[in-house]
């Protein structure tokens, strides 16, 4: 069977700007995988490059076998690539369960699921998305891509700028969604947390990949040399 998600040598960049010199990745259905690298390494480069915001120069994408590259954004979204950007973009004018409805394709999640994950956005449903908390916001975010019934839920910095405790409700849900066998590529900047739920690791270093293992392998001798500031 076909990988879930293979990234062979990829490279991209922003117009005369190269970001990606060399990307590559393979992740199974089920696995956790956790995107690494200090600030500016290409994480979120690679991200965009799984969801065809941003076109590649070299290099292939498959998912489950497919190679994405002459698809538009809607069919990777098709193919179960279920995005949650960094920055939560939700549609702000729209209400929390409008939100959720724009986004519903045929499959085991609705609304009803996404509110048992995370309950506070039951009591939310009317409520307009601008006025939420920036927790809620990013609880909507990732609410949304369940609802397009993903195979791979990307997460690009879900915890980022949210008080300690909201930021646990995001990791509780992260390893609910685990438990329930999704297929989940993140990249956040707690190491301690991604530790604890992440089955590999694959660490960026200036555009390339330089180092994948189990997440168990990750020693505090390669963290300093690759994650720390
Ligand atoms: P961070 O943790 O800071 O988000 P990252 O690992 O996600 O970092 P990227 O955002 O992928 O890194 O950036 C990789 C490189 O591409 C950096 O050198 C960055 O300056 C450059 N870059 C990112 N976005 C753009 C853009 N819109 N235009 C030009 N260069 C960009």
């Amino acid at each position: 069977m076909s990988p879930l998600l293979e990234i062979e040598r990829i490279t991209a960049g922003y117009g005369p700007v190269q970001a990606l010199f060399g990307v590559s990745l393979r992740m199974e259905e089920g696995q956790v995988v956790a995107l690494m690298g200090r600030n500016g390494m290409g994480k979120t480069t690679t991200i965009r490059c799984i969801s065809r915001l941003l076109p590649l120069t070299g290099g292939t994408i498959r998912v489950a076998g497919q190679d994405i590259a002459r698809l538009s954004i809607p069919a990777v979204a098709r193919l179960g690539v279920g995005l949650v950007p960094e920055g939560r973009r939700c549609f702000a004018p729209l209400t929390v369960a409008e939100n959720l409805i724009v986004a519903a394709r045929p499959g085991p999640w609705d609304m009803a699921r996404v509110c048992t994950l995370f309950p506070r956005l039951a009591e939310r449903m009317g409520q307009v998305s601008a006025t939420l908390s920036g927790g809620e916001q990013q609880m909507l975010a990732i609410g949304r891509a369940l609802m397009t019934n993903p195979r791979l839920l990307v997460l690009d910095e879900a915890t980022e700028g949210l008080a300690p405790v909201v930021r646990q409700e995001i990791w509780d849900g992260v390893r609910a969604l685990k438990a329930q066998g999704l297929s989940i590529l993140l990249v956040d900047k707690s190491l301690r947390e991604i530790c604890a739920v992440a089955d590999r690791a694959v660490i960026l270093e200036r555009g390339e990949s330089a180092w994948a293992g189990p997440i168990d392998d990750l020693t505090a001798d390669l963290s300093d040399r690759y994650l720390g500031v």
